[in-house]
């Protein structure tokens, strides 16, 4: 498993939200997935965020409070801010 830069994980920044709800093209999908296979930073984002959208859901929302998504948006700037500091460091 290899480390991505984390411009390379910028990129990825607004597809993973949309990833997590399902609202990406196939083939955009499809590289998301590639990206994910290879950077655990994007990775574990992906797992915690598909675990707040997954208690929304359970509480019956369909979409994630506003607030919960900012939230959601400054945590991952701060794990791209922390990944950029020292990119040999596994989280
Ligand atoms: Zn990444």
């Amino acid at each position: 498993m290899t480390r991505r830069s984390s411009s390379a994980c910028r990129a990825y920044l607004e597809r993973l939200s949309r990833y997590v709800d399902g609202d990406l093209s196939s083939h955009a999908r499809q590289g998301t997935v590639l990206h994910l296979q290879r950077c655990p930073c994007c990775h574990d984002l992906v797992e915690s965020l598909t675990r707040t959208v997954t208690l929304c859901h359970a509480e019956g929302r369909r979409h994630l409070p506003a607030a919960v998504r900012a939230r959601a948006r400054a945590r991952i700037a701060i794990l791209l801010a922390a990944h950029a500091v020292d990119p040999r460091r596994r989280r």
